[in-house]
């Protein structure tokens, strides 16, 4: 992919391999799937990934949380604008390559994700999260993206909750008739407008909260800028994002941040072994 760069921020690091960003990377086996709040949340903080997964030839698959009821603009679009969104949807992604087949809706009401998570609801409903472990598996997504779930958005801090809890069980011998156990290899929490969360590793710059990103050509803007034109309803709100895209210029092109999430730390004991073992020592000597 020409002019195209990932970097690993904290190792100053960069160069035109996807293993950088993605650990093992591997075009055979790898496919990326995007979890978005709103259907243009993906497009807004990670159409970079998209175009750079179509680019290399990987399978590419957005799920919408909400279905965009709450985004009407003018009273006379109350009823219908959740049909409008949807095929603003198609129309947006589509202009990165992406076919409808590519694109899967959950379709709760905005502001609701929140209380739609778990499995089983009051009243026997199934909430997402099956739906959600299923269709990874089913879609065989190894490299998974959920948006920033730090003070963004009451939906935005509920798929985060939903992804990185649904990304460390779709590899887990549970619901096995949803579809076949199969394993997320990596994590990448993108931005739609906010700061990430502080990072927790150790050395972390503060300056510096996500640590990987990706450089693109301008034409990779263009054609986010594009899509982003697709959702004319939104065009107040989207007005303002799309402003603010300029900040991501760099000297080589466009730059798109994302932040590594293991959402399943093992507990290394090494650590507390070695403490317990000072105490006890203490303690003995002195009895
Ligand atoms: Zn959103």
């Amino acid at each position: 992919m020409n002019g195209v760069w990932f970097l690993d921020l904290w190792q100053a690091k960069c160069n035109q391999d996807p293993a950088t960003v993605f650990p093992d990377w591997n075009p055979r086996e790898d496919r990326i799937g995007i979890l978005s709040p709103h259907d243009d949340d993906a497009l807004l903080g990670a159409g970079y990934a998209i175009l750079a997964g179509r680019e290399m030839g990987v399978a590419v698959c957005v799920m919408v949380v909400c279905n965009g009821c709450a985004g009407y603009s003018t009273a006379e679009q109350k009823f219908s604008i959740v049909e409008i969104r949807r095929r603003e949807t198609l129309e947006a992604y589509s202009r990165l390559g992406l076919a409808p087949e590519d694109i899967h809706r959950f379709d709760v009401p905005d502001f609701s994700a929140a209380a739609r998570i778990p499995w089983e609801l009051p009243g026997n409903e199934e909430g997402i999260i099956a739906d959600l472990i299923a269709e990874l598996r089913r879609r065989r997504v190894t490299r998974f993206f959920i948006p920033n779930g730090y003070r963004e958005h009451l939906d935005h801090e509920a798929v985060y909750d939903l992804g990185r809890y649904a990304s460390s069980q779709t590899g887990d011998a549970i619901l096995v008739d949803y579809a076949e156990p199969f394993a997320v290899r990596s994590v990448h929490v993108y931005s739609v407008w906010g700061d990430f969360p502080p990072a927790l590793a150790e050395g972390a710059p503060p300056e510096l909260r996500a640590n990987k990103a990706v450089v693109v050509p301008q034409g990779w803007e263009e054609k986010v800028r594009d899509g982003i034109r697709a959702f004319r309803s939104q065009g107040a709100i989207i007005e303002n994002l799309a402003k603010a895209r300029e900040g991501r210029g760099c000297s080589e092109g466009f730059l798109e941040l994302y932040q590594d999430l293991d959402p399943r730390p093992n507990l290394d004991y090494g650590p507390y072994v070695s403490a317990v073992n000072r105490i006890l020592r203490g303690q003995v000597l002195k009895i």
